[in-house]
């Protein structure tokens, strides 16, 4: 059987070794934590279980596909639920939105509850589905680099339609042609977040993303976001692939061949591993800072500006709180104020919009009896060492006062474990570049173009997946780069 190395057990690791291990490769993992998983981790402590990454699941089907590949049904692995209820939305002036997964009902509420109208929200909604079709193609499930991928029809019909992705105007510019209520703008605003970017200088292509939501649906797993990892990892071992964790490598190896090089395999804790063929699956900064020292790095594509990170309390909390659901946001009041200190001063903004994630409202064990599992995240600036020891006792006061103004409750009182993770520890734990948690950021128009290709130029047989190449990042992203990989073979 032909050999395949992959290096990183993240979730575009784990994709790429099954979908290597149904082609008949003979699959070796290396995965320098302890762990799978990568970003999509959890964390169990006092009772408590909190997802350390990913709270929002979008998608489902490029994750069943793994499955149905191998010939197995999904639900023997994986389970999960499509919500009713999106995200509840609070504003500082009082305001509260539901997001129904209900269009209709969504609509309706921001029709009776601000100056928007559902026609609004709906005339976004089918730009939104516009933008999808005319990308989907072109920009998620092809290689942006090989010319068989713009001789195909699909693409070239996309390539017509492309004035329709409104990628000539920020997204908040567009938003605000589209809301007559800023605040409506500014939740669709958002969703520039969820690729770590700036709906102030991002194009308005990014408004492709609430289609994910509302038109295919928001969902959960069962078990919680760490079981798609193990459900995956799972899947891959049942087809023989071999998991080797607590296993850092050191260097890609390759040789000149017929004029070209040829990959020849790995360095790990000083054996040399041969492989027909690899794939890394780490942020590829470091994948040519590290694996590839005497190679030539594309500088350029290297030098892009980086998507923002996070800083998260996993808070364990007494007491239920029934005015909280699943996913939840309390909005700054001056979101342009917030993202310019995000992205010009590279600081964390004094009254950040916080994201709160409580899976035990809908996962029974994720917290002990009478309490909850809160997964408290603001958007912070990549790493470019800033003094986060004093920024972080900030923000925890600040949001502290935050959930006293809104919620017109004393948190500070119910926490009873805390862990946190901040940009550094996203570097150390899942090496991302500055701690960045979608590799490159979406802020200019260019930015899909400028993603590092699932394949290298100059070396055969080496392949790159995961958030930080083509097509991006995020889970769905990050699974299409093994599948995008996979048209290779
Ligand atoms: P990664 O998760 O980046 O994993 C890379 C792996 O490589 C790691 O396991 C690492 O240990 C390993 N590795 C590194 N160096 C080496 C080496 N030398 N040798 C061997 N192994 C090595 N996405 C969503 O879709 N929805 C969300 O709600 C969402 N929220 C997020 C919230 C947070 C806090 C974070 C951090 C991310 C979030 N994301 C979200 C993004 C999503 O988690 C990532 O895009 C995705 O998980 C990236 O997967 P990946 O395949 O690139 O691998």
């Amino acid at each position: 059987k032909p050999k395949a190395i992959i290096i990183g057990a993240g979730i575009a690791g784990i994709a790429a070794a099954i979908r290597m291990a149904i082609k008949g490769f003979d699959v070796d993992v290396f995965e320098s934590n302890a762990y799978p998983g990568g970003k999509l981790a959890e964390i169990n402590a006092e009772g408590f279980r909190f997802d350390a990454g990913p709270s929002l699941f979008t998608m489902p089907q490029y994750v069943d596909e793994l499955f149905k590949l191998a010939g197995k049904n999904p639900s023997d692995y994986f389970k999960y639920e499509k919500l009713d209820e999106i995200c509840r939305y609070f504003y500082e002036d009082g305001l509260e939105i539901t997001a129904s997964a209900d269009l209709n009902k969504f609509a309706h509420e921001v029709e009776t509850k601000t100056n928007s109208t559902a026609q609004e929200v709906n005339t976004l909604l089918k730009k939104s589905e516009t933008i999808y079709e005319v990308t989907n193609r072109v920009f998620l499930e092809r290689s942006l680099h090989k010319i068989k991928s713009y001789l195909h029809w699909d693409t070239l019909k996309s390539v017509f339609r492309f004035g329709q992705i409104d990628a000539f105007r920020t997204q908040s510019q567009a938003n605000q042609a589209f809301f007559k209520d800023k605040r409506i703008a500014q939740l669709f605003n958002r969703y520039a977040t969820y690729n770590g970017s700036n709906p102030y200088q991002a194009p308005a292509t990014l408004n492709v993303i609430p289609h994910f939501e509302y038109h295919f649906g928001a969902f959960l797993p069962k078990k919680g976001m760490y079981s798609i990892t193990t459900s995956l990892v799972k899947l891959a071992e049942d087809l023989g692939v071999h998991f080797h964790y607590n296993k850092k490598v050191a260097e890609i190896h390759y040789k000149a061949q017929g004029g070209k090089q040829q990959v020849e395999g790995i360095t790990c804790n000083g054996e040399f591993i041969n492989a027909n063929i690899v794939i890394s699956n780490l942020d590829i900064w470091f994948t040519y800072k590290n694996l590839l020292k005497n190679f030539a790095a594309p500088k350029k594509l290297l030098q892009q500006e980086r998507s923002s990170s996070a800083l998260i309390f996993y808070w364990g909390i007494k007491g239920i709180h029934p005015e909280l659901g699943l996913h939840n946001i309390l909005f700054a009041e001056d979101y342009k104020a917030e993202f310019d200190c995000i992205w010009k001063e590279k600081s964390i903004y004094k009254d950040p919009t916080i994201y709160v994630n409580i899976t035990s409202k809908h996962i029974e064990n994720d917290a002990p009896e009478g309490c909850e599992n809160w997964f408290v995240m603001i958007n912070v600036p990549a790493n470019n060492g800033q003094n986060w020891d004093a920024l972080i006792a900030q923000a925890r006061k600040d949001i502290l006062n935050k959930f006293n103004r809104i919620l017109k409750k004393d948190i500070s009182n119910a926490i009873v474990f805390e862990q946190i993770l901040d940009p550094r520890s996203i570097e150390t734990k899942t090496g991302s570049y500055q701690g960045s948690l979608y590799g490159n950021s979406s802020n200019n128009q260019f930015a899909a173009f400028l993603r590092h290709a699932n394949f290298s130029s100059k070396i055969n047989n080496l392949y790159f997946c995961g958030g930080s190449v083509h097509p991006g990042g995020g889970i769905p992203l990050a699974l299409l780069s093994a599948k995008i990989i996979d048209q290779d073979f």
